[in-house]
C-alpha cells in the first residue's frame, strides 16, 4: 500500500506503547516500531538465559582480579534513585568492594542524600561526594533553557562520566559499575537527548555569559584516550545481564535498606522531576515516560493494557509542580516573567545548533571499534543511527526561522 504523507493519522505500534509521535520512530509490516527492533538486538547481545549468565560471572571474575590487593575494585556512582542503589546492593552481594562516588549538582532532594547516606552505612561501602562548581553548572543550565531545546539534563549526565573517570584513575580503579539497562529504560530519541562537546560549549557561549566553559568536568577525546586506553577504564552496565524488575527490586531495598521511595524515575533531583514532569512535556511534548513505560513492556514487566494506563495518569500534581517551580526559579534566580518566556519560545533542537553529529555520523564504522575497548556494548549513538532515519541538518522549517533570526 503506498502511503500518504499528507494523511495525519496516529499510528501506535502494536506491541509497546510509543506512537508516530515519537521522533525517527518508524514501522515494519507487522506493525512494530523499530525502538522495539533495538530492544531485540540489545536482548540478543545480553540474553537472560545460561549465556548471560556465564557473561556476568566472567565479568565480575575479571574485576576481582584485576583489583586483587587494591582496597576497590570498582566505583559505583550513586544518586539515591533505585538503579544506583541496586548495583551497590548488587555488587556487594556479588562479593566485589566498591567505592560509592555522587555528584551533587545542587539539586538533591534531602530524601536522595538520605538514601545515598543509609544505603552506603549499611553496605559498609565508602563514600566520596564531588561537588559542582555551582554558578558554572547554574549559568549551563539556565542556558540549556534559553537555547530551548530538550536536553537541559545533559550538563548533570555529561559531568558524571569525567568524574567517575578521575575517581577511578585516582584510586587505580579499573572498572566503573553502571545502573543504565535497556529493560527498563528503552532508547531515547537522539533529538531528546543528543550531547557532544561543541555542542555544549556552543550553548554555553552562546547563551550564557559569552564565556568559554570552564570549571566543568570535560570528557573530550584526550580524556577518552588517556582513561580507556592508557588507565584502562572500563565500564560495565550490570544490570543488562539479569532480568532487572524494578518492582521488585523497590521492595527489596526497602526491607533490606531501608531505602525510601520517590515515586517517580529521577525524582531524587528536584529539577529532574520538575524537568520530566513539567518542562519537558508542557513545552516540548516530551513524555519520556513512554519510552521508559514501553520499555517495561517489552520486557514483559508490564501488560499492554497497564502500560496504556500507567501513561494517562498525570506526571505531577499541581501543587508539586507548582513548590517545585518556585523553589527552581528562585534557585536560579529566574523571574516568573523570563521562565514564561522560556516556555512559550519554539522549541528546537541539536540540529539548529553547531555539534560533532555530521562526523560522527561520518565516522561511526571507528566509533564503534574504539567504543568497544571501553564497553562490550554498541554505543548508544550508534544504535540510534543504525535504527533511525535521522537528518543531517536542520528542517527547512528551522533554517528559514535562523535566517529570519539573523536578519
Ligand atoms: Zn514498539
Amino acid at each position: 500500500m503506498k502511503k500518504n504523507k499528507n494523511i495525519v493519522k496516529k499510528q501506535v505500534c502494536r506491541r509497546c506503547i510509543l506512537d508516530s509521535n515519537i521522533p525517527s520512530i518508524s514501522f515494519n509490516n507487522e506493525g512494530i516500531c523499530n525502538y522495539c527492533e533495538i530492544h531485540d538486538e540489545m536482548d540478543a547481545q545480553h540474553p537472560l538465559n545460561k549465556q548471560g549468565k556465564k557473561e556476568l560471572h566472567k565479568i565480575i571474575k575479571e574485576i576481582k582480579a584485576k583489583g586483587k590487593g587494591k582496597k576497590y575494585n570498582c566505583i559505583i556512582g550513586v544518586s539515591g534513585g533505585v538503579d544506583s542503589t541496586y548495583c551497590l546492593y548488587l555488587a556487594k552481594k556479588l562479593g566485589l568492594r566498591p567505592l560509592a562516588v555522587h555528584m551533587d549538582n545542587g539539586w538533591d532532594s534531602e530524601l536522595a542524600v538520605s538514601n545515598i547516606e543509609k544505603t552506603c552505612r549499611k553496605l559498609g561501602v565508602d563514600l566520596e561526594t564531588k561537588v559542582l562548581d555551582w554558578e558554572v553548572f547554574k549559568e549551563l543550565q539556565l542556558a540549556f533553557l534559553k537555547a530551548s531545546i530538550p536536553e537541559i539534563e545533559t550538563p548533570t549526565d555529561l559531568a558524571i562520566r569525567p568524574i567517575l573517570c578521575q575517581v577511578a584513575a585516582k584510586e587505580g580503579i579499573s572498572y566503573i559499575i553502571n545502573g543504565q539497562n535497556f529493560r527498563t529504560e528503552g532508547k531515547i530519541p537522539l533529538t531528546w537527548a543528543y550531547a557532544d562537546n561543541r555542542y555544549i560549549n556552543y550553548i554555553y557561549k552562546k547563551f550564557g555569559k559569552n564565556k568559554k566553559l570552564n570549571n566543568y568536568p570535560k570528557f573530550t577525546i584526550k580524556e577518552y584516550f588517556y582513561y580507556g586506553f592508557i588507565k584502562r577504564i572500563k565500564t560495565v552496565r550490570i544490570l543488562q545481564y539479569m532480568d532487572y524488575r524494578k518492582d521488585q527490586v523497590k521492595k527489596l531495598l526497602i526491607k533490606e535498606l531501608d531505602w525510601k521511595d520517590y515515586g517517580g524515575k529521577h525524582s531524587e533531583s528536584i529539577f529532574t522531576r520538575f524537568l520530566q514532569n513539567y518542562i519537558l512535556i508542557k513545552k516540548f511534548n516530551i513524555d519520556k515516560r513512554k519510552i521508559h513505560i514501553s520499555a517495561e513492556v517489552r520486557s514483559g514487566h508490564l501488560s499492554r493494557f497497564s502500560a496504556f494506563k500507567k501513561i494517562n495518569q498525570e506526571p505531577i500534581t499541581v501543587e508539586q509542580a507548582q513548590s517545585d517551580q518556585k523553589y527552581i526559579l528562585k534557585k536560579l534566580n529566574l523571574t516568573e516573567k523570563e521562565f514564561d518566556k522560556i516556555m512559550i519560545s519554539k522549541p528546537k533542537t541539536f540540529l539548529d545548533y553547531p555539534s560533532y553529529f555530521s562526523l560522527m555520523r561520518l565516522f561511526r564504522s571507528l566509533i564503534k571499534i574504539v567504543y568497544r575497548v571501553l564497553e562490550p556494548t554498541t554505543p548508544p549513538l550508534i544504535v540510534a543511527l543504525d535504527h533511525m532515519k535521522i537528518p543531517s541538518k536542520l528542517s527547512k522549517e528551522n533554517q528559514d526561522l535562523r535566517n529570519n533570526e539573523n536578519d
